[in-house]
């Protein structure tokens, strides 16, 4: 092959060609542009960066484009990001939600950890706080 032939197998190949097309394109055969490409490890560099580059927006699932070197975006804009985090709190507080026993009438209630309630009710409390007083 000649360098110029060489080098157009690199650039197609960079460019996500498969051996098949570059085969045509340049006029040899299949076996020597795969063979070629094996041993100078010339693999199809843009449909990998291509697949890396683009994430979907974790809100939407638009496309988000990578800036190259840039920290990864997640989000395709500001308002999907908050909206998604507003959501990603409120699952994170309701898995925080504990089942306790009412320190009065004993039944099973559900609250938030951070809430910290001793009661199923208000009027549980009442009752237990000042029952008999105030009846
Ligand atoms: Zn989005
Ligand atoms: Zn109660």
């Amino acid at each position: 092959m000649t360098n110029e032939q060489k080098m157009k197998i690199a650039a197609m190949r960079d460019d996500g060609y498969s051996y098949v097309d570059i085969a045509n394109e340049i006029g040899v055969s299949e076996g020597t542009v795969k063979s070629y490409c094996r041993r100078n490890g010339l693999m199809r560099k843009r449909t990998n960066a291509e697949k890396q580059d683009i994430r979907h927006c974790l809100f939407c699932g638009k496309e988000v484009i990578q800036n190259p070197g840039r920290k990864e975006k997640k989000f395709c804009s500001d308002t999907c990001r908050s909206k998604y985090w507003n959501k990603h709190l409120a699952e994170v507080n309701r898995k925080s939600m504990r089942t306790y026993e009412c320190a009065y009438c004993h039944k099973p209630f559900k609250a938030y950890e951070s809430a910290g309630r001793k009661y199923c009710c208000h009027e549980c409390y009442i009752e237990d706080r000042f029952g008999g007083e105030y009846r």
